[in-house]
């Protein structure tokens, strides 16, 4: 439920703070949607992209992803996130990117017609930057 004129998108990946606003900004403009909906845990895409994915971890993110955010908020887009430095998920930049983009793959599985677009976010200067994979 939400007013008309309010537009979503979703960002789904780790809760470190240093991540949410570059995935915000980089999701504001990519979607011209200004709300995200932020599914979020330590290392979520190292958790995804595993052979066997955890089923209430499975079922957690379909009700926030699926039912909420894409049916109810009709979100305009998903972006799957991994990041560097990730205390949630201590792999190499390498990896972690290749998690991302399995973890946009199953999630695009969940949702269907929404598009999706896996970012990895990386420090630049001292600041934090969504870089699309
Ligand atoms: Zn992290």
């Amino acid at each position: 439920m939400s007013d008309q004129g309010e537009i979503f998108f979703t960002s789904v990946g780790c809760m470190d703070g240093r991540v949410q606003e570059p995935i915000a900004m980089f999701g504001r403009s990519k979607f011209g949607a200004e709300f995200p909906d932020t599914v979020t845990e330590a290392g979520l895409v190292g958790k995804i992209a595993t052979d066997e994915v955890d089923q209430t971890l499975l079922n957690s993110l379909k009700f926030k992803i699926v039912d909420v955010s894409a049916d109810m908020h009709q979100s305009k887009g998903i972006i799957v996130h991994g990041h560097q430095d990730c205390a949630g998920n201590p792999v190499e930049d390498e990896t972690h990117r290749q998690q991302t983009k399995k973890a946009a793959k199953l999630i695009k599985s969940l949702v269907g017609d929404i598009p999706i677009i896996p970012v990895f976010v990386v420090k630049k200067d001292l600041k934090w930057e969504a870089v699309e994979l």
